[in-house]
């Protein structure tokens, strides 16, 4: 699912994922890290991958170059609900489990 090349700015890319994963999240029982920092360091890595590589690789995992295997690590991962459901976060600590943040405080 090959997103079409953007026109928006990194800093309005961001806010655009902001937005998507904040969808994401309420849709799948989830939350953002609470975390402003790592939450934004982890959106702004999503946008400049986009920016710079096309789609929105994930910003903890090293792309392989090959594209049937760098499409598993486009945002959402077919990682994340297995990390989540392990450890209660996905491997960049974007999404959490509700559990995990209220048990975490
Ligand atoms: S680890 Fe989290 S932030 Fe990274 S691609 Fe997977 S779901 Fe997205």
């Amino acid at each position: 699912m090959a997103d079409e090349p953007t026109t928006l700015t990194e800093d309005e890319l961001v806010e655009e994922i902001r937005t998507w994963a904040e969808k994401y999240a309420r849709e799948h029982d989830l939350v953002l890290n609470p975390d402003e920092r790592v939450r934004n360091a982890v959106l702004r890595g999503l946008a400049r991958n986009q920016l710079r590589h096309g789609e929105r690789f994930c910003p903890c995992r090293i792309r392989k170059g090959v594209p049937e295997e760098d499409a598993k690590i486009a945002c959402p991962c077919v990682y994340h609900k297995e990390e989540i459901a392990v450890e209660g976060h996905c491997h960049c600590n974007l999404f959490f489990r509700k559990s995990a943040v209220e048990q975490g405080g």
